[in-house]
């Protein structure tokens, strides 16, 4: 009985390789995170540029709500530029391009992913089944340090993770958080530097005091609270 149980697995797991490698690529899923100004979407497109050169069918699409640069271009903070695909979710991706198109395609990259809602069973999908290479690219948090959008909910998924860091505006050390400047408390407010700084755990901590104890001495004025975050990392030490 042991026997027959054993030549019965054996045989099972011949046929799944033999399934396996009869599949033309086999999909991987890399995923990089980070705050603002970390560096992702260089990162993202340094990898995506360097598939393309090594002769690989390559694709770039972020979401359609970031137009801060160019609506058919992913731009990094520091001018690289990629062609791309606008879209408002992932799901219609194969459509928009066409079903052959992206048979085609080998590698994926995503920017700004915390903005796609069906991250997650794209990538199942582009991965397990149609044997993509997809990378990435999000922010992990948001202002409050609460996990954004389904960007974490891919990591179970992912081969790799890469955790980028900035430099805290305040002090230089390693940024590993996004603190925004402003009284807005949307989740999804698009902006730039004007709107948020990367800043270390204890300028992140400091900072959220900082709001607090300017909107109990100065009132609500988000011009006031926003001068003054904007000030030396020096001045907030100092009322903290
Ligand atoms: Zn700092």
């Amino acid at each position: 009985m042991a026997a027959a149980q054993k030549s019965f697995s054996t045989y099972k797991f011949a046929d799944a390789g033999r399934d396996l490698a009869q599949k033309s690529q086999t999909g991987e899923l890399h995923v990089i995170v980070g705050p603002m100004f970390a560096g992702k979407t260089t990162a993202l497109l340094h990898r995506i540029k360097s598939a393309g050169n090594g002769g690989r069918n390559v694709a770039m699409v972020k979401s359609s709500k970031d137009n801060r640069y160019a609506i058919d271009s992913v731009v990094s903070h520091d001018g690289l530029k990629f062609p791309c695909w606008a879209l408002t979710d992932l799901t219609s991706f194969e459509r928009k391009v066409g079903v052959e198109a992206y048979q085609k395609i080998e590698v994926i990259g995503i920017d700004e992913a915390q903005f796609f809602d069906d991250l997650y069973d794209f990538c199942c999908k582009a991965a397990d089944q149609d044997g993509k290479t997809i990378i990435v690219a999000g922010l992990d948090g948001d202002y409050l340090r609460r996990s954004f959008g389904s960007v974490l909910d891919v990591i179970p998924l992912a081969d790799t993770v890469t955790k980028l860091t900035a430099r805290c505006e305040l002090c230089g050390k390693r940024a590993f958080f996004t603190l925004r400047k402003t009284e807005q408390t949307e989740t999804e407010l698009i902006a730039g530097a004007d709107v948020y700084m990367p800043v270390c755990r204890q300028h992140y901590v400091n900072g959220e005091v900082v709001k607090e104890a300017t909107k109990t001495v100065l009132g609500t004025s988000s011009k006031a609270v926003g001068a003054y975050c904007s000030s030396s990392g020096a001045d907030v030490v100092a009322v903290v």
